[in-house]
């Protein structure tokens, strides 16, 4: 997927400021945050969105989740944080790789816009 902006951040063709790594997720901020904390949780292996997603990729899917929650401990989030993927141009989505949104450090409104 070499037309994949988060694909050319995982082979480190493009700069990011990164929080975690492992063999399978890595973990940046966003480039334009809309929170104090405001992270990106991106697979390595290129998935389009949540809605691709399948029973085989459980383990992924959890361990996403657990690196969102290892980043919010790290940035002190304990009154809580959120976390949103966009699935689709209607949603909002404009990197269509699997991503989760990890925002964290302020109130947050209910429901998004
Ligand atoms: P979405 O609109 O849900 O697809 O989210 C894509 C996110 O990627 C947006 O919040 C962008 O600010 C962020 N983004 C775009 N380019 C970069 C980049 N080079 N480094 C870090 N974050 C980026």
């Amino acid at each position: 997927m070499m037309d994949c902006l988060f694909c050319k951040i995982v082979a480190g063709e493009i700069p990011s400021d990164q929080v975690h790594a492992d063999d399978e997720v890595i973990a940046f901020r966003d480039i334009a945050p809309r929170a104090p904390t405001h992270v990106l949780v991106i697979p390595r292996r290129h998935i389009p969105d949540a809605h691709a997603l399948t029973d085989a990729d459980g383990d992924l899917l959890a361990k996403l989740f657990g690196v969102a929650r290892k980043v919010a401990d790290d940035a002190g989030l304990s009154e809580g944080y959120r976390v949103v993927t966009n699935v689709g141009s209607d949603a909002g989505q404009t990197v269509f790789h699997l991503h989760l949104h990890l925002l964290g450090g302020r109130p947050m409104a209910w429901p998004p816009g």
